[in-house]
């Protein structure tokens, strides 16, 4: 008989071997600037998780719940604690108006929630446009002393799949679900030149969705100092982007490039019907009433 070597046995990963020739051909996997685009099918999540998991990693998670949003908190919380990093330290940061209705959520070990108060609004654009203010303050503040990564979400969605590991990367964006079929003169970026978030119509790689920003945490602070400052700036010049921060986000992504690109799975909306391409949906935007949730 051979011998079992205890120790190597333990620390042995099976997985299928990867090839060179076989995998996914009805989507592109790699942007022109070699950075990955998640798909389901280019990852092995097994193998992922096994790469990162010794890592001991902190993931935050921003969330900004004001007004009438507070009610999309607990789906958004629930289908996170199943299907979002399941298996890393977790610290969600939910910003509220109203924090004595943030519902109470059983987390899994190793997960944490803090409500942070800020102040309501009449303008669902000037909510939308101080997330990346608050998410700055907040990392200088507290979030860089406790993780090492940061999502930021939009809290009118819900997981229904895996959201992993294979979504780390040092800047990392998703594809919207509404424009990957256009052309870049299709997409709604800010097209007046008075704008900092000015796009001219021959440039442009990917419409981002402004529901979700990733990344290394300092990386994630310096896009929201970045994208606030220029915001501010149109401002002063009495200008408002188109899709205010999310215009933002393109523009700074335009000349900064993600270093990972997330597929629409992971941010798909509910009245869209799934496409081919799209073997799983991840993450989705609910139906919402916006006259009966916002606040004008
Ligand atoms: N938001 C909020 N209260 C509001 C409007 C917006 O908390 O009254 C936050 C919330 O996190 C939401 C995000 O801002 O997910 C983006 O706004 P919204 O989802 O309405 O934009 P859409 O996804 O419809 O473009
Ligand atoms: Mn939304």
């Amino acid at each position: 008989d051979i011998p079992i070597d205890e120790d190597q046995k333990s620390t042995r990963l099976l997985y299928k071997q990867p090839s060179v020739l076989v995998g996914r051909t009805d989507v592109v996997a790699v942007t022109p600037w070699l950075a990955p685009i998640v798909w389901e099918g280019t990852f092995d999540p097994v193998l992922v998780d096994n790469i990162y998991k010794p890592m001991n990693l902190t993931i935050a998670t921003t969330v900004f719940a004001i007004g009438k949003y507070v009610r999309f908190l607990q789906d958004f919380l629930e289908t996170a604690e199943e299907h979002f990093m399941v298996g890393f330290h977790v610290r969600y940061y939910v910003f509220t108006d109203r924090p004595h209705d943030v519902p109470s959520v059983n987390l899994s070990q190793g997960r944490h929630l803090s409500v942070i108060q800020v102040p309501g609004s009449n303008r669902w654009q000037e909510i939308s446009a101080r997330r990346m203010e608050i998410i700055q303050t907040t990392i200088e503040r507290q979030i860089r002393r406790e993780a090492d990564y940061i999502f930021c979400l939009d809290v009118d969605s819900k997981f229904h799949a895996r959201w992993g590991s294979e979504s780390l990367g040092r800047l990392v964006a998703v594809i919207h679900p509404g424009y990957y079929e256009q052309t870049r003169d299709r997409f709604p970026y800010e097209r007046r030149p008075a704008s900092t978030a000015y796009i001219p119509m021959d440039e442009g790689d990917y419409y981002y969705g402004g529901a979700m920003i990733g990344g290394f945490v300092e990386d994630v602070y310096t896009l929201t100092k970045v994208c606030r400052t220029r915001f501010e700036e149109d401002a002063g010049n009495s200008i408002e982007a188109a899709w205010q921060e999310e215009s933002h986000l393109n523009r700074y992504l335009l000349y900064n490039k993600p270093s990972k690109v997330l597929s629409p799975e992971y941010l798909w909306q509910d009245f869209k019907a799934k496409t081919k391409e799209v073997k799983v949906i991840r993450f989705s935007g609910v139906i919402k009433n916006y006259a009966e949730v916002r606040p004008n």
